[in-house]
């Protein structure tokens, strides 16, 4: 699921990446928590670069035990400006 309106690579290796993305809300960068997106090593700096070009932010977060994702998965969090809950 990808609600995001970024280009992101279609590459399916398993992620070992978990990056945080906030769009600036209130004159801040970080203003608000919209996703999470898992990528592997190779993708890491290519994603970084097309969320900073859609004006997102991304923050590198650890994966959490466990959990298995592929690359570029991408998980929209339903309070975030991209949700369906505001
Ligand atoms: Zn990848």
């Amino acid at each position: 699921m990808s609600n995001l309106s970024i280009i992101l690579s279609d590459c399916d290796q398993l992620a070992t990446v978990r990056l945080e993305v906030f769009s600036p809300a209130d004159g801040d960068l970080y203003g608000s928590l919209d996703a999470s997106v898992y990528v592997c090593e190779q993708h890491g700096i290519d994603t970084v670069a097309a969320l900073w070009r859609a004006n997102l932010t991304a923050h590198k977060a650890t994966m959490a035990p466990g959990v298995v994702r592929a690359c570029p998965e991408v998980y929209v969090f339903p309070t975030g400006t991209f949700g369906n809950a505001k």
